[in-house]
């Protein structure tokens, strides 16, 4: 794009001024102008490039570049309407979601990041890697990352760790709630998520700003588990908090917690300890893969 024709690259930038905002705080004038070029690409059919800033971040290879799509024009729709969902489902507004690619090293971008400033990078990679498995991976994923975004925004977990633990626990049980939510995923038996689960942790998280433990497999199992059940209740971020670490120190440690908060619901309550002994069994890794997996 040599011969760029820079009156129409100036009103094109412009309509698209705030989607460059998501570019590196480095830009300057020349990665203005690339930016612009790319701008004028789109007519080209490579949105791909249209935020194509030439560097993202230093979470991310030098040679990955932001998007606005991922596969399909409907794979793009999908994960945008799941990222609205997810959101909705929290009572919150989204946040922006865009993708990263790396076309010289398309293996780099097997991450996705929640950012405390308030947006979701989800690399190519990763997409591609869990849509092999089905679109719920993806959309486990996506859940688990918007609730860092509830955990930055609220303050949570509630409960404090000398690790990131507590905090990819609860961020793996909102996920696990999402599934479950008539006006959410809306997956009514477990079994149809388990499997999508067991991609979620193989990846193992990229939040950056929680480095450290992430909880051993078969906790984050249980986490899931248990915020599937919360998911049979309409619960707002306040309230999956509090239950969720009212139920799961149980699990984790044998005791529970013994103050109740205005969130605490006996009809709940009961639900929950019926499955207690499920949920410690998925925890000490005594139930089996098959059993799992065909958890109602
Ligand atoms: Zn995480």
């Amino acid at each position: 794009m040599k011969n760029l024709n820079r009156k129409v690259a100036y009103v094109l930038g412009v309509t698209f001024f705030s989607m460059l905002q998501s570019c590196s705080k480095d830009t300057d004038v020349a990665d203005v102008e690339s930016a612009e070029e790319s701008v004028l690409a789109i007519s080209d059919a490579f949105p791909e490039e249209l935020h194509n800033c030439g560097y993202v971040d230093g979470n991310w290879s030098s040679t990955a570049f932001l998007s606005n799509s991922i596969g399909s024009t409907s794979e793009t729709n999908f994960m945008q309407t799941q990222n609205s969902k997810i959101a909705s489902v929290w009572g919150r507004p989204a946040v922006p979601l865009s993708f990263v690619k790396d076309n010289s090293n398309p293996n780099s971008t097997y991450n996705a990041i929640s950012y405390g400033s308030g947006k979701i990078y989800y690399g190519q990679a990763i997409y591609n890697a869990a849509k092999a498995q089905g679109q719920i991976a993806n959309v486990m994923i996506l859940a688990h990352e918007y609730a860092h975004q509830l955990q930055f925004t609220y303050g949570y977990p509630s409960k404090n760790e000398t690790t990131a633990r507590a905090a990819e626990l609860e961020a793996d049980g909102m996920a696990g709630y999402y599934l479950r939510r008539p006006n959410g995923y809306n997956k009514t038996s477990f079994s149809q998520i388990a499997a999508a689960y067991e991609f979620a942790e193989s990846i193992g998280d990229n939040n950056t700003s929680s480095p450290g433990h992430h909880g051993r497999s078969y906790q984050r199992r249980s986490a899931v588990r248990l915020g599937f059940l919360l998911g049979a209740y309409d619960l707002n971020a306040a309230s999956f908090d509090y239950n969720f670490f009212y139920y799961y120190n149980g699990v984790l440690n044998g005791s529970y917690k013994q103050e109740k908060s205005e969130f605490f619901n006996p009809e709940m309550d009961k639900y929950i300890r019926s499955y207690t002994k499920e949920l410690e069994r998925i925890k000490n890794g005594e139930m089996t893969d098959e059993e799992y997996f065909e958890l109602d």
